[in-house]
């Protein structure tokens, strides 16, 4: 191919990719894969600069502003940045400083890249007035109600500075990891697509039209640069004033005064930001002095005066061995592919997801070939190419499963969907997880109900639907493996006590499609009966705020099913509470019955949302302000306010170690 039709075929791909992944959040491909198609893209525009043109995406910021928000345009361009992939490259970088700035000493700041979204925030008077994304760089998306959900983005600076009072900042947005997994889980368990990284995550949660469901998606944001007021300082110093005006900024930068120093921290992070919280993928290298950084400029694209290094990705090659499916919950049959072991980041990986047929079919994976896995922001493995040159002869294609690998039923496609699923409600894969997510711990929590007994019971055939399980007997469990007198009894007992549980607990644990577990929740506290959701419409149920349409239209279609409602029957005469009362019975002897906490400051071990989690599910309450109704205040790193009233009011304040111990952990 000619060197002019190559440029014009990485342009419209990487053009595709942009769209997918900026506008749509479902990049295809990973972002080594982009990275390598826009680095040949540069190479060959550098040794034709007569074919670059204005439009192409090395000269201009990937996104672009939406039409779902009001549109800001940027006070200054909010530019990307160059990428570097090797301490060479770093080292380039210097040279090119240098070479603009001679005979001057230069000073660096390194900073973790932090992997979310890009925002401007606007203060007015001191108050938080308007908060945007980047968008192209010149107009970006105005998303303030969505921005103010956070609780780190001060909504009124600490500083009384008239100086101070009208300023811009920016900085990123994202998602902790642990909450990134959850919500991933979370998303496959109602059948719905899982985000490929914590960035998509975050840049679907801010583009949300809805901020309560914004505020519930545990964001949080770093700081890390002040744009306007702060010219006299260096950017090491500005970094220091945010943190003391009230903003929430990452405390890993280093003040570098040559550029070994700053090859020795991006190496020192390669390895230690695995133990963050946060997903970081690179580091951004700035020069601190702000006359310095104006003698520099930047090109259209990313200033001159800073440029991210991005870690090397964690890569392996391996051999894949076979393919297997997986059945899900909801029917969803899954590709999994097995491995020859093979050592990623510390941790030996003999299985990867391969996440649906379309993907396979997309990069022609086929079993026997050599394939690399990339370990990315999730904790599993994904197989993200296959070296063709070592395919061996006679491999075939992979081609879509037609049948359940377990029960043999036909898998059907829904339109909309990737995932091909068992429509069988009686597969016993599917019944297998289904017992499984209903007695899990956020649902009936029955303890002792585990995988072995599971499967025991389910191909005895003793066990057929949930309901069956409140019929089991000490007898019935001892027959089988591993079974000793006082586990069985323990089980029976377990199954005895979920009986009370509360109402929010049981809709969850029926595992109806799109439910998760705040949405059972919510469901519980408005129809407070099993038989008062199910004679509810479309209607009733779409009426409700946090309720979508997918969501009602799969609870209306639970309820319709005769399957359903016979095992809800079996449910019903085993004595399972159907009504609200059954929480209060529920909680009662739980050991946080009728406590209420108030929770300020950072945990370190759990975000607000697990935090709040665990508590309720001892029974115990949280609310947001405290009173003298409060028991106890959790203080974290930062406190706010709330701990001074809590001391005004003789409160009882924990540490976060306190808190562990009272909730046992
Ligand atoms: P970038 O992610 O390479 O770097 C720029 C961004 O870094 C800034 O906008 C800012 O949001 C962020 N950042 C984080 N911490 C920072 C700090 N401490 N200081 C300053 N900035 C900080 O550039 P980009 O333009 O946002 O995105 C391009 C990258 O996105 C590509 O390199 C690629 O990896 C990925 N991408 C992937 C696909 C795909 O299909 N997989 C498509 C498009 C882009």
């Amino acid at each position: 191919m000619n060197k002019a039709r190559r440029i014009e075929k990485l342009r419209q791909e990487i053009r595709k990719h942009d769209y997918l992944y900026y506008v749509r959040n479902e990049p295809i491909v990973s972002d080594y894969e982009y990275d390598l198609l826009m680095q040949e893209l540069i190479a060959l525009e550098k040794d034709h600069p007569e074919y670059v043109t204005p439009d192409s995406p090395t000269q201009r910021v990937g996104g672009e502003p939406t039409e779902e928000f009001p549109t800001v345009v940027h006070p200054a361009l909010m530019l990307s940045l160059d990428n570097t992939y090797s301490h060479d490259d770093l080292r380039d970088f210097h040279r090119r400083v240098t070479e603009l700035l001679p005979g001057e000493d230069i000073e660096y700041v390194t900073e973790l890249k932090i992997d979310g979204v890009a925002v401007s925030l606007r203060y007015a008077d001191g108050f938080f007035v308007q908060g945007a994304t980047r968008g192209d760089g010149v107009r970006g998306d105005d998303i303030t109600p969505n921005l103010r959900t956070i609780k780190s983005v001060p909504l009124r600076l600490l500083s009384d500075d008239p100086g101070l009072m009208n300023i811009e900042v920016r900085g990123e947005v994202y998602i902790p990891k642990p909450i990134f997994r959850r919500m991933n889980a979370e998303r496959e368990s109602r059948g719905e697509k899982r985000f490929a990284n914590p960035r998509n995550a975050a840049a679907g949660s801010l583009k949300l039209q809805d901020p309560r469901l914004v505020a519930q998606r545990g964001l949080e944001i770093f700081i890390y640069a002040l744009t306007s007021e702060g010219e006299a300082l260096s950017h090491f110093e500005s970094l220091g004033l945010l943190d003391t005006i009230g903003f929430r900024v990452n405390p890993n930068a280093t003040l570098c005064s040559s550029i070994d120093e700053v090859l020795a921290s991006c190496a020192s992070w390669e390895m230690k930001r695995h133990d963050l919280d946060y997903e970081t993928d690179g580091m951004v290298i700035k020069v601190n002095s702000p006359l310095q950084q104006r003698k520099l400029g930047s090109t259209a694209k990313s200033p001159r005066w800073m440029i991210a290094y991005k870690f090397p990705t964690q890569e392996a090659t391996t051999l894949l061995r076979d393919v297997i499916l997986q059945v899900g919950r909801t029917g969803a049959v899954t590709p999994v592919a097995i491995l020859e072991p093979v050592q990623l980041l510390g941790t030996t990986i003999s299985r990867a997801t391969l996440h649906n047929f379309e993907e396979m079919k997309r990069k022609d994976i086929r079993i026997g070939d050599s394939v690399v896995l990339e370990k990315g922001g999730e904790v599993i493995p994904k197989v993200i190419r296959v070296i063709r040159e070592k395919r061996p002869k006679g491999t075939t294609p992979f081609g879509e499963p037609r049948r359940c690998p377990i029960c043999g039923g036909p898998l059907v496609r829904l339109p909309d969907e990737v995932a091909v699923r068992c429509e069988n409600v009686m597969c016993p894969a599917q019944l297998k997880r289904r017992l499984f997510h209903f007695s899990s711990r956020g649902a009936m929590d029955i303890e002792g109900l585990g995988t072995a007994l599971v499967d025991q019971l389910v191909e005895g055939r003793r066990v057929q639907d949930y309901g069956d399980l409140y019929s089991l007997t000490e007898e019935d469990l001892i027959r089988l493996e591993r079974m000793g007198e006082k586990s069985a009894r323990n089980v029976v007992a377990a199954i005895a006590k979920s009986k009370n549980n509360p109402l929010y607990r049981l809709i969850f644990a029926l595992g109806i499609r799109h439910i998760g577990v705040t949405a059972a929740r919510i469901l519980a506290e408005h129809f407070r009966s099993i038989d008062e959701l199910r004679m509810s419409s479309q209607e009733t149920l779409d009426a409700i705020r946090e309720i979508g349409p997918t969501m009602a239209a799969s609870i209306v279609a639970f309820f319709a099913n005769k399957q359903n409602l016979a095992v809800l029957e079996k449910l019903r005469r085993a004595g399972v509470a159907f009504e609200t009362a059954g929480r209060d019975r529920g909680e009662e002897g739980l050991p946080l019955a009728d406590k209420t906490f108030v929770l300020t400051g950072t945990l370190k071990k759990y975000t607000r949302e697990e935090a709040g989690e665990l508590i309720r599910s001892l029974g115990g309450k949280i609310s947001s302000s405290v009173s003298t109704r409060t028991d106890y205040v959790v203080v974290g790193d930062h406190p706010g306010a709330k701990l001074k009233k809590a001391m005004q009011l003789f409160i009882t304040t924990l540490t976060e170690e306190q808190f562990g111990e009272l909730l046992g952990q």
